[in-house]
């Protein structure tokens, strides 16, 4: 047996152990879902709880479709100073009349799910293990880009992020951030008007360059695109500056009333989220709007691609900072999914995934990752579309049919949500090196529109039925299906 497979085995057994001994009161899994403003993570979570909950059809989740799961019930959250996921709310919003979507996540939340099962294993059954507990906590990707701000001092951190700006896809979107700068001297003395004026001003050229890059990549200061509870707070007000002759400047300057902001939020906001939050999870899903970055050709792509290098950068054990080997989580299995995966033809979905799988393998080689064992895979929490095959110029081509919602547009044409529309997605190619090469040569038809949710089905019984998807039973098996052997 090669060594390296030896050591690894050891430490995953020392892990398992440590597993073994935090389970013995009850076996619990902190399962991490993220991903960027508009990923899915409200419709996942709350597609997964309902689903689990209303016994859907699960055949490629093993522990449903043998029959071993007995119960799924929800518990009161464990952790009282995390606001509690809003399940209720998220299913009302799905299943009022006409349904709507729910409110996306704004900040990190928390929910219990509690699944009784019948094991397989003999000394589960010995230990009477029969109940696994699922803490899923949601938290904005957008968070996760904090991490590199622990090692930068705030002249460092200034520096950096004036250079990122002049890059040429931000140049525009800092214009008037810039403009201010040069109006303003780091060394007057501080006032709260100055702050608040650049600071808005640096937070509008960070919405403004996401918006650029179709959302897919971001800058730090997380909370500065996704405050959640901070929104509007001091420890929010800052904005790099610039650093010439920074070490002359006096203690009541400007620059030093930003430096110590800057400090406070990595003290107050940073650090506590790692340390209390991502640092304990034991499992991970990032969900990733592929078709979306796909539309918006290469630049889109290629933001994409570094994104997902930077996110597996987060979980890499014993990286080379301190405090990154010590907010390392103890992840054993991430799965990235593409998500609305809807959007397309079942024929496409294993291209999609194919193209996710090809993303991951960059991102994992240009990480230098090794841990966890990273899956990809391509589903929709809640489907909205149904296939349909149309006939154009008297060829048979497959589409989706879904109801866009009231607003959106197809060239010329407007939706008012009351009527379906059929989409001819077209084919995602079989290739997945030429979607992410040379993702412009795709046909301009894979086009995207938000559509009205399903509608929701009535049990003569009281609740509602499963919500129709694309496989929530592989991601499930993914994330814990192994836990429930
Ligand atoms: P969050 O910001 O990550 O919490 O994203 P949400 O879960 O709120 O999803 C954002 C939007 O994406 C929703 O309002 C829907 O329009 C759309 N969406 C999310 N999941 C699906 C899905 O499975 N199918 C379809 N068709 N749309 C989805």
């Amino acid at each position: 047996m090669p060594i390296s497979s030896f050591t690894h085995g050891a430490v995953d057994a020392f892990r398992n152990l440590g597993d073994f001994a935090s389970d013995l009161g009850e076996p619990t899994i902190r399962l991490g879902v993220t991903g960027l403003a508009r990923s899915g993570k409200t419709v996942f979570i709350t597609a997964l709880v309902h689903n689990l909950m209303a016994q859907a059809r699960m055949p490629f989740f093993d522990a449903v479709a043998h029959g071993r799961v007995l119960r799924v019930y929800l518990e009161p959250q464990p952790d009282d100073q995390v606001p509690r996921f809003d399940y209720e709310r998220h299913m009302a919003d799905l299943t009022a009349t006409p349904p709507r979507w729910p409110e996306s996540t704004r900040r990190i939340s928390q929910l219990r799910l509690a699944i009784e099962y019948e094991t397989q294993k003999f000394w589960k059954r010995q230990l009477g293990y029969t109940r696994l507990n699922i803490d899923i906590v949601d938290y904005p990707g957008e968070w996760l880009l904090d991490l590199p701000l622990l090692q930068l001092d705030y002249s460092e951190w200034s520096r950096a992020a004036l250079e990122q700006s002049g890059a040429a896809n931000r140049k525009e979107a800092a214009k008037d951030w810039h403009a201010a700068l040069t109006e303003v001297d780091p060394a007057t003395p501080a006032d709260e008007a100055t702050a608040q004026r650049l600071s808005d001003l640096f937070k509008a050229y960070l919405r403004d360059a996401r918006a650029a890059s179709h959302g897919l990549s971001t800058l730090p200061p997380g909370r500065f695109l996704m405050p959640g509870d901070l929104e509007g707070s001091p420890a929010l007000t800052f904005t790099p500056l610039d650093a010439k002759g920074a070490e002359s400047f006096a203690k009541g300057a400007l620059w030093a009333m930003m430096a110590r902001r800057y400090e406070a939020y990595k003290t107050h906001v940073v650090r506590p989220f790692f340390r209390d939050h991502f640092a304990r999870l034991g499992r991970q899903i990032v969900l990733i709007d592929v078709l979306a970055a796909l539309n918006g050709g290469k630049p889109a792509v290629a933001d994409l691609e570094r994104a997902m290098t930077e996110i597996l950068e987060r979980f890499r054990t014993g990286a080379n900072s301190l405090w990154s080997s010590l907010f390392a989580p103890r992840i054993d299995r991430i799965v990235f999914a593409a998500t609305k995966a809807d959007h397309l033809h079942h024929t496409s979905h294993d291209r999609l995934q194919a193209i996710l799988a090809l993303l991951a393998e960059d991102a994992m080689e240009r990480a230098n990752y090794a841990g966890a064992e990273v899956k990809a895979l391509a589903l929709a929490a809640i489907r909205a579309t149904r296939e349909g095959i149309a006939k154009k110029n008297g060829e048979s081509l497959p589409c989706i049919v879904g109801y866009p919602l009231l607003g959106e547009m197809i060239g010329r044409r407007h939706f008012d949500g009351s009527e379906p529309f059929a989409i001819f997605p077209g084919d995602l190619p079989a290739n997945p090196e030429i979607a992410l090469r040379h993702p412009h040569a795709q046909p301009d038809d894979v086009r995207f529109v938000r559509f009205l949710p399903p509608d929701p089905i009535k049990l003569p019984a009281g609740g509602f039925a499963p919500f129709p998807n694309i496989r929530l039973d592989r991601a499930l098996q993914a994330l814990i299906g192994d836990r429930l052997a």
